[in-house]
């Protein structure tokens, strides 16, 4: 994954994922703010998410994308918290 990515994942993580329930979380669009998607532990909404199927089909890569990575490290930071 990019350091962009990564970037962009810590930002959405402070201020842009909501915790909906248990393994499921909305996140906001870091290009548009006026969009979110839902988002659980290993599958997104996004089309860079659908996109890298296509392009990885079948090689057993796990997708991955921004909102994905910005719920990791939510979670990361919210066990923290409350530990
Ligand atoms: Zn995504």
């Amino acid at each position: 994954m990019s350091a962009n990515t990564i970037k962009k994942a810590e930002s959405l993580a402070k201020n842009g994922v909501v915790r909906v329930e248990e393994d499921l979380y909305q996140v906001k669009s870091s290009s548009d703010t006026t969009k979110s998607y839902f988002v659980t532990s290993d599958t997104c909404e996004c089309e860079g998410f659908k996109n890298f199927y296509k392009f990885h089909h079948g090689r057993g890569l796990k997708a991955n994308c921004s909102h994905l990575e910005a719920v990791r490290i939510f979670e990361k930071m919210r066990k923290k918290s409350t530990a």
